[in-house]
């Protein structure tokens, strides 16, 4: 197994605001926490530094309008009408060097797909990626350039089939989008419904339209679900669809907002959930390109990917967190200093109000979806 792991310190430099979730310091606490567990200098796995993407990959699926704006923008520009294209005050500020960071973003998601491509790698992971809200002509959910779409795009000129499962609280709505006719990229969405939660889409009933009607699937949740209500939910539809889709390489989406204590989501996964299930997908393709995702309370953020490169690089980690980053998970709020979390009961009634919502998905999905793979 050879593997690659992406990472830039470059990322200190951006900052989204003082207010805002999204606190890039999360990328080198998870940088910091995989060195201090010995996983940054494995014999079979290589880190590599990304270069920014430039423009004409990045217009792949970004209008040349929008990147103008974003160019501008960044600079410092003043550009009329940029609340059109989703920047302003609240989710997508305007900062200096955004356009660089969403460069970097790109830069490091399209290296580690052209990693796996060229069969330098079996598994890449480039966590400060899966920005999957970004839509063609607009930013959107703290996301500017959609990195998991210009990575499934690169895989495609390989003449892959690739499978896109996104794990992340909310629907990966911007990735959907771009392959939504497309019968040689299944996207895979698991997250909080979307009548609850941003960005409100996500339902079952989008399926797919034209010849990729079949290739979008989308399990919605309930708020509360935890570990106990989504692990039967992922393994009764998840699972078989990829063995049906039987895809050359996968793309994860591995945002964390999913767990129980994130401030911004109504899910109750825990990291070793979390963890359990990236162990389950690896073994659902030959290759796998990784990204990161959505996570907002950071000691959640650095042990979940921690335990996710671990997972693909198969080494299996002590549970107490090494000494030299306690002081750092302590300071941002975590009380057991483990990888794994205590075990929370969520009351019964709760629990099945979320585990019937998760069946009728369930259900729904082997009704509508399953026939067109012949399951
Ligand atoms: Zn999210």
């Amino acid at each position: 197994m050879k593997t690659a792991l992406i990472y830039s310190d470059e990322w200190r430099h951006f900052d989204y605001g003082p207010e805002h979730p999204l606190r890039m310091e999360r990328l080198r606490l998870t940088r910091k926490l995989m060195e201090a567990y010995g996983l940054t200098e494995l014999p079979r796995a290589k880190v590599l530094v990304p270069e920014p993407a430039d423009l004409d990959a990045i217009a792949r699926f970004h209008s040349r309008d929008y990147i103008e704006v974003l160019r501008g923008v960044s600079a410092g520009d003043y550009v009329p009408h940029a609340a059109r294209y989703g920047l302003g005050p609240g989710d997508n500020p305007i900062f200096p060097g955004l356009w660089e960071a969403a460069q970097l973003a790109a830069g490091g998601s399209l290296l580690a797909a052209r990693m796996v491509a060229e069969g330098e790698a079996d598994r890449a992971f480039h966590f400060a990626g899966g920005l999957h809200h970004a839509m063609p002509d607009r930013a959107s959910g703290f996301c500017y350039v959609n990195d998991a779409v210009l990575a499934v795009m690169r895989l495609r000129e390989r003449g892959w089939r690739v499978a896109y499962v996104d794990i992340d609280a909310h629907h990966g709505d911007g990735v959907q989008f771009a392959f939504y006719r497309d019968p040689n990229v299944l996207t895979i969405s698991t997250h909080e419904r979307g009548d609850r939660l941003f960005p409100g889409t996500g339902f079952v009933a989008e399926m797919g339209e034209g010849d990729g009607v079949g290739y979008s699937v989308n399990l919605p949740l309930q708020p509360f679900t935890d570990d106990a209500v989504y692990q039967p939910a992922f393994d009764a539809v998840v699972p078989p669809l990829l063995q049906a889709f039987k895809p050359d390489v996968m793309v994860l989406q591995l945002g964390i907002d999913s767990h129980r204590t994130d401030p911004l989501t109504h899910l109750s996964l825990t990291v070793q959930g979390f963890a359990a299930v990236v162990k389950r997908l690896l073994r659902l393709a030959p290759r796998v390109v990784a990204l990161g995702g959505g996570g907002y309370d950071l000691p959640n953020v650095a042990r979940a990917w921690t335990s996710a490169w671990a997972a693909m690089n198969e080494v299996t980690l002590p549970e107490g967190l090494p000494v030299e980053c306690q002081k750092d998970m302590k300071r941002l709020g975590l009380q057991v200093l483990s990888l794994c979390d205590p075990p929370a009961e969520l009351p019964e009634d709760t629990r099945r109000w979320a585990e019937e919502y998760a069946r009728r998905q369930v259900a729904s999905i082997r009704e509508n979806i399953f026939p067109l793979h012949r399951l």
